[in-house]
């Protein structure tokens, strides 16, 4: 027998997660699926040990699904945004350029939660909810687009009837691929290792980007652990470097990644397993099909820098589930849909292009590149206005 949803969520990850709770949490009838089971506990071998930061806007979106109030006791705020230069001869900072949250706001730039806590509280969120059915397990098989509605057959044989389905489900996505939806992509020769650290001083709400060559080393406190202060970090490298980092055991690992540090924080010791995720940008040719929206890395993917990917993401949802309340009777139309890609499609461009032009600056190899680099930040720090633009730019104002 067929099953009838407002809204379909093909993918469970924190962007499907947080379209199911927001979509639920309007009043719509909705079902997410995921082929994997979320890892809600940091001990899981599958667990997701990178964390997210959240950026201001993201908390309104996070606080109507209802998941917010459940996120805030765990969650590191992020008053200052450093960035360092490093960039000369030796592996010592040359200057250092801090953005204040407090000149252009009387909040926090955002906050800081470990990914594998977001799918706990976030899968907690959908129990709450009766017109929400999350299912574990279960992927998203075929696809059959009809006028009114679309057909979606899953993996367990269950069919389902909606006139909306989001795309969620990856930078590989099953809905995408299977539509015919083509990409952009490119790579940078790069990877990103992402991992925590326990070190001696407090993190004093400060993130901190450190530019060498190869890539960011980012630092973002997160709340302490029981042995003391912790931060996630995010250690862009190009990839033969990279590979020889993941091959060193922990104390080796350590080591390199305080010298890299430049022992900013004093001596970093790592406290969690490594991840490694190949950095790449990529852009889907259209965010629609007939009644289907793409989201999240299904429609873009951005290098790891200044937390714009899921933040894009959560823009996304904003967008459609704010078309979705106008016309509740009929979510999923083409009227909606165009409108859903002409108010996103600009944003999402200019910011990839933004970030893609950040990560190729941030990896400069030449040294004369690297002093341009350091002018370049010295003159944006200097001016009150051009700083206050670049933090409103940051944040999607
Ligand atoms: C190192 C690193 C650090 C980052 N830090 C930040 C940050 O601080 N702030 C920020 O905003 N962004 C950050 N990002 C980006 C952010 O992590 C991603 O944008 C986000 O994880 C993407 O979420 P997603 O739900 O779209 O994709 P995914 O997490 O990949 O989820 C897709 C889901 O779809 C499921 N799926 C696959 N096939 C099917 C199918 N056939 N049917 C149904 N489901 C399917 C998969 O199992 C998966 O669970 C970071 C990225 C990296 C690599």
């Amino acid at each position: 027998m067929r099953q009838g949803f407002d809204i379909f969520v093909s993918g469970g990850g924190i962007a499907g997660l947080s379209a199911a709770a927001a979509f639920g949490s309007a009043g719509f009838s909705v079902m997410v699926v995921d082929p994997s089971p979320p890892a809600t506990c940091c001990t899981y071998p599958a667990a997701d040990h990178r964390s997210t930061v959240f950026l201001q806007p993201a908390r309104n979106t996070l606080s109507c699904a209802g998941i917010w109030d459940k996120l805030a006791p765990f969650a590191a705020p992020l008053q200052i945004m450093r960035i360092a230069d490093a960039g000369g001869e030796a592996s010592v900072i040359r200057k250092v350029a801090d953005f204040n949250a407090a000149e252009i706001s009387d909040q926090p730039f955002g906050w800081n939660l470990p990914n594998w806590l977001l799918r706990r509280e976030m899968t907690a969120r959908l129990a709450e909810l009766g017109n929400v059915n999350f299912r574990p397990g279960v992927g998203t098989g075929r696809i059959t687009q009809r006028t009114g509605e679309v057909l979606v057959s899953l993996t367990d044989g269950t069919q389902i009837a909606t006139p909306l389905v989001v795309a969620a489900d990856g930078r590989n996505s099953f809905v995408r691929d299977s539509l015919g939806i083509a990409v952009t992509r490119w790579t940078y020769g790069q990877q990103a290792m992402a991992f925590t650290v326990r070190h001696a001083g407090p993190g004093n709400d400060i993130s901190t980007e450190i530019h060498r060559t190869g890539g960011p080393f980012t630092l973002v406190p997160l709340p302490d652990g029981p042995d003391g202060p912790e931060s996630a970090v995010v250690w862009m490298e190009r990839t033969a470097r990279a590979e020889v980092l993941m091959a060193m055991d922990a104390d080796e690992f350590s080591a390199a990644a305080s010298e890299r540090s430049c022992n900013l924080h004093g001596p970093l010791h790592l406290s969690s397993p490594r991840s490694i995720w190949p950095v790449i940008s990529m852009q889907a040719k259209a965010l629609t099909d007939e009644r289907v929206a793409l989201i999240s890395e299904a429609a873009h993917v951005v290098p790891p820098i200044g937390a714009q990917g899921l933040n894009m993401s959560l823009a996304d949802i904003e967008t459609l589930l704010s078309l979705a309340r106008k016309s509740p009777q009929a979510p999923g139309s083409r009227q909606m849909l165009a409108t859903y890609a002409k108010r996103r499609q600009p944003d999402i461009t200019a910011r990839l292009h933004g970030v893609d032009m950040l990560n190729r600056v941030a990896m400069a190899n030449s040294r004369s590149l690297r002093d341009l680099r350091l002018k370049g930040l010295g003159y944006l720090h200097g001016l009150t206005a051009m700083r206050r633009v670049a933090m409103r730019t940051g944040l999607g104002g």
